[in-house]
């Protein structure tokens, strides 16, 4: 059977997904795409796909079994209600949405349907490295995880007004993300410091050093600097009672030569995380085609929002923002719910 799927938002990352649903992955068909701008969508539309004047028509088009949602952060919120309302399995990246009541919205909305549609787009847990990090971490040999330190070094954003929204909303979520999921654990508070001001960007907050505290007392350290100007730099360490264990640098291919031993630096998260999406859209195609979703949930996004929330919170204050989240619905502990996890 062939999936087939409409895709909204047809920028930088709907792009790089249309590419790898049409010529990396098997089992699906891009029937149709929208976007605000109705040229980049039919600019980006496969042969043969439907260019749709609203992202609402092309949720509610019969032609469309299930949804990705590629739109900025703050358009998610609407068109997932849609997508769940029409019962329509969708892949929708991250942020899944941008405030606390967005994201209850939308739990409430799949809760009541009783059936898992929505995955959230953290590929990360979707990498080979990070999946034999948590192996390692949850097999017990090294005892309980006490640390973990994170870094997220972007090249460069486009310029514009960076104040520290762009880094906690856009940027810390995958780290919330995979704290989380590396631990097994929430997050209940969070700190942020604010280092010497990098000058690599005239009108950038940058960087920011963050510190996770999850429930069980690990504490996460994550720097989030995004404009480092060498590359795209994702690190990961976790310290535990007994031993370390740490994410290999990427592509890990060492040269020796008269300039001495050295590695390259990925340009940027398509290179560094491309197989992770790869597989991450694997998994999805399967289970969309059976009608659910698979991965990070809207519980995991809805936590995520949660922490970037808290974040801001605590640039604001200079203290320690504590987080509250509601009881999880037992829905989201279905085997089904926590499948890939
Ligand atoms: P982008 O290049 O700006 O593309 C977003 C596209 O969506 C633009 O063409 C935009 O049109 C369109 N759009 C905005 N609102 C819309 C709406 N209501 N309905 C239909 N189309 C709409 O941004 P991007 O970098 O691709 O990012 C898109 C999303 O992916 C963001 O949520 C971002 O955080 C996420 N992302 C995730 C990763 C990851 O590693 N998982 C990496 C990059 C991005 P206009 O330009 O006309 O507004």
């Amino acid at each position: 059977m062939t999936l087939k799927v409409g895709v909204i938002g047809t920028g930088m990352i709907g792009q790089d997904h249309i590419r790898r649903l049409t010529r990396v992955l098997a089992g699906v068909e891009i029937v149709g795409v929208s976007d605000l701008d109705r040229k980049r969508a039919a600019g980006a539309a496969p042969e043969g796909a439907r260019v749709f004047d609203t992202p609402q028509s092309l949720i509610h088009s019969d032609a469309v079994q299930a949804v990705v949602i590629c739109s900025w952060g703050p358009a998610h919120e609407e068109q997932l209600l849609e997508c769940i309302a029409a019962s329509k399995p969708t892949f929708c990246e991250k942020p899944m949405v941008t405030s606390e009541a967005a994201a209850l919205r939308v739990i409430e909305a799949e809760v009541a349907g009783g059936r898992r549609l929505v995955q959230v787009g953290f590929m990360r847990r979707f990498d080979a490295d990070y999946r034999r990090l948590k192996t390692v971490i949850d097999g017990g040999s090294l005892g309980a995880p006490l640390m973990f330190h994170s870094a997220h070094r972007n090249a460069s954003v486009p310029p514009g007004l960076y104040t520290s929204e762009m880094p906690l909303n856009d940027t810390l979520v995958h780290d919330a993300d995979i704290s989380r999921w590396l631990l097994s654990d929430e997050i209940v508070g969070v700190e942020v410091r604010l280092p010497r001001r990098s000058r690599q960007g005239s009108d950038l907050r940058d960087p920011h050093f963050v510190l996770l505290h999850m429930a069980h007392g690990a504490i996460v350290d994550v720097e989030i600097s995004v404009n480092i100007g060498y590359g795209y730099d994702i690190r990961g360490e976790v310290s535990c009672e007994q031993g370390v264990a740490a994410l290999p640098n990427r592509p890990a291919t060492v040269v020796s030569d008269v300039n001495g031993v050295r590695q390259s630096i990925p340009a940027d998260w398509r290179e560094r995380f491309i197989e992770a999406y790869d597989q991450e859209f694997r998994e999805w195609i399967a289970a969309a085609s059976a009608g659910t979703a698979t991965g990070p949930t809207a519980w995991d996004g809805y936590a995520a929002t949660l922490t970037a929330d808290a974040a801001l919170r605590a640039v604001a204050s200079g203290g320690y923002e504590r987080i509250e989240m509601i009881d999880k619905p037992g829905f989201y502990d279905t085997p089904q719910a926590l499948a890939a996890e």
